[in-house]
Formats: C-alpha cells, structure tokens, sequence
C-alpha cells in the first residue's frame, strides 16, 4: 500500500513562492498579499481562519498544504498562573515550553533544541543529552502555542528552555527576527533574550547584530575549578577569555548582559565563591540574577539556604552589582529545565488540567 506524504508546511514557502501559487491556482494577485498577512501577520493555524479568501480557493490549499503545528502532549498548570507544555512537533520531537503571565504580560520560555550536549550537572536537560537542533518556525511555533492558549500577545520570549542556542545559531536569529518583524508577533528586540552557557564564538557572533536582543550568561561559578565541574561542556572557553568576549560584546553594542547564577548548597555559595563572582562583576556593565537552584531528583547538587542567596546578593549590591533575587516561577509543575520531559519519560501519564 502506499503511503501518504504528509502535506507541506504552507509557512515554509517564500513570499515568491505565495504568488506563484496564488496565479497557479487562477487567483488574482492580491490573493497573495492575503496569504501573506494570515500567515505570517497574524500567525494563523489553519485555512478556515482566513475568512477573507473564497472557500474553493482555501478548499485547493488545504488538499496541497497544511499548517504543521506541534501537538500539545502534556500541559501542567501552577498555581501562580504559569503553564508549562510538552510539544511535540511533526517528526515525533517534543521540547518543554512555559507560558508565564503577570500584569498586562505574558512572557515564553522556550526551547532552541530538543536536549543539550554540553553536560551542565545541575541541568536535567544536560544529564539526558542532544536529540535534535530545531528549525527556528518550531522555535515560533512554541511562542504562537503559548499565545493561542492563553489567548494574550506574547510580550517578551526567553531562550531558556531546553538546549544551547548558541549551538544553533543561525536558526535561532532567523527565530528572533521572524519574532520581532513588524506585522508579526512584533515583540521589541530588547523583550528577546538568548541565554548562553557561555559559547565565546557564539557571544562574539551575537554582538555583531544589529538588533538589540538581550543576551545572558550562565555563569554559576567565576571559579574555573568549580565551572569545569558543573558546566564541562564549556571547559575550553574560560573565565578570563569569557569575560574579555562580554566586555567586547558591552563596548560594541552597550547593552547590559545578565549571568545567571543558581546557588547551590556547599558548591557556588561559600565566601571564596562570592568573592570571586564579586571579582568577575566589579566595574562592568552587568546585571545578576540570582536563584536558588531547582531540585533535579535524584541529584546530589541542593540549592543554597535562602540566607546566603540574601547574603550575596547584599555583598554584590555594596560592590555596585546591579543584583536580582529570582524566585523560580512553576516550582509546583517541575518549572526546572528539562524535569516534565524526564518526568513523561518515567511515567504514562501526567496531569492535563484544563484538558
Ligand atoms: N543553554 C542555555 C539556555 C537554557 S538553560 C543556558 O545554559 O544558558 C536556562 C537557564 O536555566 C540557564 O541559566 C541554566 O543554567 C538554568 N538552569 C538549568 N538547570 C537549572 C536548575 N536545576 N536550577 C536552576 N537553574 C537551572
Ligand atoms: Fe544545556 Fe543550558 Fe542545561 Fe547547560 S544549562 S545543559 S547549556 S540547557
């Protein structure tokens, strides 16, 4: 028996491609414009929502085209209003997705790869390793999930799902600017942040944008003997030739990067560790986030008592480090990277409230 191909993704044509097809299916040209604007303006999912073109023309496009969308295979909701998705996306891949509202926002956190393979041992995505690198529409595809389900527009997007975005590099730019076009989701570039464990080749490529994206830095030690344990994969870029690539990207753009700094119980949290995060922050244009790591199961890495968060947080406000306490947002929901996924892996079946 033959097998039927699955239909092509009608947003993976070119504009070219659009007015081509419109005058091939005998439609006049400004059907083409209105394909455009559906598709990638007002960021419809399927042909019956495009009210404006003449049934017969949307029936030809649905029997040559589909919208491939990721299926939503598990949502947990918290308590604080948060949502956190597993999608899954057309070739059986599924990546961890979070929907965070607040006041009149609505922020995403979304994957750049299904896994990671730089190994980081607090992180549960690092533990499980790489299955794939995504296309930047699967990137947009997570933010338009988001966005459909909560019904808001999405306000800000994070990089800070699963995966290394800066081991995808083009793919995750093209995402950034097909999020930021005009038209589009339209979400302000310095609303768009990449977070990198620290991918010098990456920061260096980042800077040279023209665009004013937000980049941080998982940093978690300024130590190198501590770094090297907890982030192996990012042995070779070290502290000092880190620190000279984002005083480069600071001189070349102005922007202020963040580091991420998750506090854990006897590893990154004494005073030789503080001291030398002070050392590594002094005098630069920075911003730190601090956050009690999220327990992983089965990890023997613990997140710091709430003291000594408060307590390097007071030492690097005196130094004049502009310093942010983070409360993990979802803590009830597995809000920790890569935990629902590890989770649905272990067990059939998960809670899908509002299901
Ligand atoms: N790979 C990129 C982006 C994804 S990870 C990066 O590492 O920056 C997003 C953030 O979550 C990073 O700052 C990462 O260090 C942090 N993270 C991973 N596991 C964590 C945990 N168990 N507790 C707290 N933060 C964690
Ligand atoms: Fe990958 Fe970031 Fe997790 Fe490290 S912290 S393993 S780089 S996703």
């Amino acid at each position: 028996m033959e097998r039927t191909k699955p239909l092509r993704d009608i947003r993976s044509l070119s504009i070219e491609d659009l007015s081509e097809l419109t005058s091939e299916l005998g439609q006049p040209a400004f059907r083409a414009k209105q394909l455009k604007e559906w598709i990638f303006e007002k960021n419809v999912c399927s042909f019956d929502e495009m009210t404006n073109l003449p049934k017969a023309f949307r029936e030809q496009l649905s029997e040559r085209f589909s919208f491939n969308t990721p299926v939503e295979i598990a949502k947990q909701v918290s308590k604080d209003g948060s949502r956190k998705y597993l999608l899954q996306f057309s070739d059986g891949t599924s990546v961890e997705t979070v929907g965070m509202p607040s006041r009149n926002k609505l922020a995403v956190c979304i994957s750049s790869q299904a896994g990671c393979s730089m190994g980081c041992a607090f992180c549960a995505t690092g533990l499980a390793g790489l299955t794939c690198s995504l296309t930047a529409q699967e990137m947009v595809d997570q933010v338009l999930h988001v966005a459909h389900d909560f019904g808001e527009r999405v306000t800000s997007v994070v990089f800070m799902g699963q995966g290394e975005p800066f081991m995808n590099f083009d793919n995750v730019v093209d995402a950034l600017r097909m999020l930021n076009a005009p038209g589009g989701l339209e979400i302000g570039a310095r609303h768009l942040t990449v977070s990198t464990c620290g991918i010098i080749p990456g920061i260096k490529r980042f800077a040279e944008l023209p665009e004013q994206f937000t980049l941080a830095i998982s940093l978690h030690s300024a130590v190198q003997s501590t770094r090297n344990k907890l982030m192996p994969g990012v042995k070779k870029y070290t502290l000092p030739r880190l620190h000279e690539a984002i005083q480069q990207y600071v001189e070349k753009t102005g922007r202020r990067p963040t580091y991420e700094y998750a506090m854990i119980d006897g590893v990154n949290d004494n005073n030789p560790e503080m001291e030398a995060l002070i050392e590594f922050c002094t005098g630069t244009l920075c911003h730190v986030n601090l956050i009690q790591l999220n327990d992983i199961p089965d990890s023997p890495l613990k997140p710091s008592p709430m003291e000594k968060v408060e307590t390097l947080q007071r030492r690097l406000t005196m130094y004049g480090v502009e310093t942010t306490v983070r409360h993990s947002r979802g803590g009830d929901i597995d809000a920790a990277c890569g935990q629902l996924k590890q989770r649905r892996n272990s067990a059939k079946k998960i809670i899908l409230p509002n299901a």
